[in-house]
């Protein structure tokens, strides 16, 4: 059995910011993700905005965080090559009612210390907040999960954790904990976490073991808490869908929002320019009451049109025909013993057991501060620590140039990009798709949604790194490319 000091489950981007902060700082760390490569679930399906923090209440943690992670979120991108533009953003009173909800978030504002001021957006008023800023949620967590990789952090992809067990019998789960988190000794690796692969072969188990378990699981968080006999949580899917506009459009200079009264919890539907060019109208709100087994990513025909009309109203000259693309991200809504809870809840349940539950809106601001957070809970002998890695430059991923067949077109995305991406991704023990690919390059982003360059790229890894066309998938087993050769 191999042994960890912590097993990090989830490579988003809380798990990667977190195993990057432990990695760096010395200690043997891995991340288990049922995924074949990181951020494939939420933190790959939001806005991708950087907020500022006047959105929660003070006093809670999501402020507190949000709040932080915004102030030193240039920093980080600097440090790692993450695209990030400070933009600014309108939250706007779209009818005389609303003006009071323009006013509460300006309170709540000043309550945690965020610049805001009142000012007139096309005639309505609105409140500015010129601390928002925009980045690219892909290349954020990839480089956080890179540079743990980096720092000696292992992953585990397409293992999925199944079991926990805890070789402390004296480790017994009590309510208390969620509000006051227990300090207790430690001893060493108890806990045991069995991960399952499936290959063609079947399913095979490995079991590894650590002292510290981190739970930032997401959508997964409860349900790796009853793996431990935790069932006092919940998470509860509220889906987000949105539209996204073709560059040649045009774009807005800044995300503009509606205004919802303090409190709310969701942000309402919005315009947000990505940090590419594009405009997304997006997200609706929908609970999901059934009990999922697997994230359901679709988007469906009512609030696709529902989109598109709340997009007309906001952009002149927008039509049908300048979208490209739709997609949705799920909230993972926290309730704790049937109550709802709207705050991030983030505790050592049991000695050892961290859990990170209801990370949605703001969580991806806020995961480099949480990850700070963490790493200070977690509380192991200085003796077993490793040397701490230097401070990494950054290592962005770079447009290349020069005589390379161009696969792409509508992104201008080259033969000798992809294979160095491609590489990039395997240095990690991912496993290539179209889809990890497609996140570090936008190959297939623009206008044609990959029509053209799908086959090419095929071709080409086949040339150059021997892939089995009918074994390359889109996201993972069951998303197979291809079905069969046909001549
Ligand atoms: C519609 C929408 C819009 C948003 N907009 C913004 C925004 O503009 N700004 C902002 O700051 N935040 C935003 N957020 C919130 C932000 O995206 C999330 O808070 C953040 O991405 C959460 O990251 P995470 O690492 O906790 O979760 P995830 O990215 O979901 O990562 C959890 C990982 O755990 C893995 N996992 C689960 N179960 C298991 C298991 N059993 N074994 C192994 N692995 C497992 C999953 O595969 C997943 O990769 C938005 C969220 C949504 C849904």
């Amino acid at each position: 059995m191999k042994e960890y000091d912590v097993i990090i489950i989830g490579a988003g981007a809380v798990g990667s910011a977190i195993a990057y902060r432990l990695s760096a700082n010395g200690l043997k760390v891995c991340v288990f993700e049922k995924n074949p490569d990181v951020c494939f679930e939420t933190s790959a399906r939001n806005s991708g905005v950087v907020h500022a923090g006047f959105n929660n209440p003070p006093g809670s943690l999501k402020a507190a965080y949000c709040v932080r992670g915004s102030a030193g979120f240039e920093e980080v991108a600097d440090r790692f090559g993450i695209p990030y533009k400070k933009t600014g953003k309108y939250v706007v009173a779209l009818t005389n009612e609303d003006e009071s909800a323009v006013d509460g978030l300006l309170a709540q504002a000043s309550e945690n210390g965020v610049r805001a001021e009142k000012k007139s957006f096309r005639g309505m008023p609105a409140l500015y907040s010129p601390d928002t800023a925009i980045t690219d949620p892909f290349k954020y967590t990839i480089a956080l999960a890179e540079a743990a990789h980096l720092c000696g952090c292992d992953f585990y992809f397409e293992a999925n954790v199944r079991s926990l067990e805890s070789a402390d019998p004296e480790s017994q789960h009590n309510t208390a904990n969620i509000h006051t988190s227990k300090k207790s000794s430690r001893r060493e690796n108890n806990y045991i976490a069995t991960i399952t692969y499936t290959d063609e072969f079947g399913e095979r188990e490995y079991m590894y073991s650590a002292p510290y378990i981190i739970n930032c699981a997401g959508l997964g968080a409860a349900g790796i808490c009853r793996l431990l006999g935790i069932s006092d949580f919940e998470i509860v899917p509220c889906r987000g869908e949105y539209h996204i506009a073709d560059p040649y459009f045009g774009t807005i200079d800044m995300p503009v929002y509606p205004a919802v009264r303090p409190g709310a919890d969701v942000l309402g539907i919005h315009l947000t320019p990505t940090i590419d060019g594009n405009i997304m109208i997006g997200p609706s709100s929908e609970y999901l009451n059934e009990k999922m087994n697997d994230a359901d990513y679709s988007t469906t025909h009512d609030v696709m049109e529902q989109l598109f009309e709340e997009g007309k109203k906001l952009l002149p000259g927008f039509t049908k025909q300048s979208i490209i693309r739709s997609f949705s991200g799920i909230r993972p809504k926290l309730r704790v013993n049937g109550n709802d809870y709207n705050d991030f809840l983030i505790r050592e349940l049991l000695p050892g057991f961290i859990v990170l539950l209801g990370i949605e809106s703001p969580g991806l601001t806020a995961s480099f501060p949480i990850a700070e957070d963490v790493c200070d809970m977690v509380k192991l002998d200085t003796s077993r620590l490793r040397r701490p890695k230097p401070a990494l430059e950054s290592f962005p991923y770079e447009k290349m140039s020069g005589a390379s067949q161009q696969i792409c077109r509508c992104e201008s995305v080259t033969a000798n990009e992809i294979l160095a991406v491609y590489d990039r991704i395997t240095s990690i023990k991912a496993t290539p798709t179209l889809r990890g690919i497609k996140h570090r390059t936008r190959l297939g982003m623009g206008r044609c949604q990959g029509s053209f360059c799908t086959a090419e790229i095929v071709k080409l890894l086949r040339r150059e790194r021997g892939i089995d066309p009918l074994k390359f998938t889109l996201q993972g087993k069951g998303s197979e490319l291809f079905t069969r050769r046909t001549r």
